[in-house]
């Protein structure tokens, strides 16, 4: 079972609600998969069942084409945020960490061509695997959190907060006139360019803010 845990390998007493995210938010990404950047967020939700921890490793889904990493910003909500303004979005906000936005880029293209919803590629369950928090007092700058993906060695995804086209603070208002955010939910940040598929023993680093490192693995 998941559990909230920071990175002293202490539990964080809140339940694991729903995770929020958004696509396209990182105009070069939006580039790479041919798609347009978008005027206003694209969101979706994936359910507490998508959750496992990275540090561990985890599954793909087999035999369903294509398992692409994402590698993402993560937030961890600590106060409910309903309507909230950008301004004091960070005051909901505990801690930071990585997650991998797991995509079934096959089915999704599909989906796509169809206009249909994403979540049967991207809902599944174990398509969030989720690092260990850190407090967000021990990120450097919260105004420019790098986050990196390497696969076997290589770096694949390399962004920060900056190059996002809706900051966090806004992202997190945005969010929050639509969904109310619960002490306990999870937002992913979208991921820059780089993305690529996965497969069984691909070993994974990834890091936050050039000095946390989240190493995992694919079983
Ligand atoms: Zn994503």
């Amino acid at each position: 079972m998941y559990q909230h845990t920071n990175i002293e390998n202490q539990n964080i007493p809140l339940p694991l609600g729903k995770v929020v995210c958004v696509g396209r938010n990182y105009a070069e990404h939006a580039k790479e998969l041919g798609n347009e950047v978008p005027d206003a967020p694209i969101l979706f939700i994936k359910p507490a069942t998508a959750v496992v921890s990275l540090e561990h490793g985890f599954a793909i889904p087999q035999h369903k084409g294509n398992v692409h990493h994402e590698a993402e910003i993560a937030l961890l909500i600590s106060q409910d945020a309903s309507q909230i303004l950008a301004e004091n979005a960070w005051s909901h906000v505990s801690h930071v960490s990585v997650a991998l936005d797991l995509t079934l880029r096959d089915v999704q293209s599909k989906l796509k061509e169809k206009s249909h919803p994403w979540e049967i590629a991207k809902a599944f369950d174990g398509a969030c695997p989720l690092g260990k928090w850190v407090h967000k007092d021990a990120i450097s700058d919260l105004n420019n959190i790098a986050i990196e993906l390497y696969k076997n060695g290589e770096q694949k995804q390399k962004g920060d907060s900056t190059q996002m086209i809706t900051p966090i603070p806004e992202l997190i208002a945005y969010m929050s006139n639509i969904f109310t955010l619960k002490a306990g939910d999870v937002i992913l940040t979208g991921t820059p360019a780089g993305v690529g598929p996965l497969e069984n023993g691909d070993g994974l680093l990834a890091k936050l803010d050039g000095q946390y490192e989240f190493p995992s693995k694919v079983i």
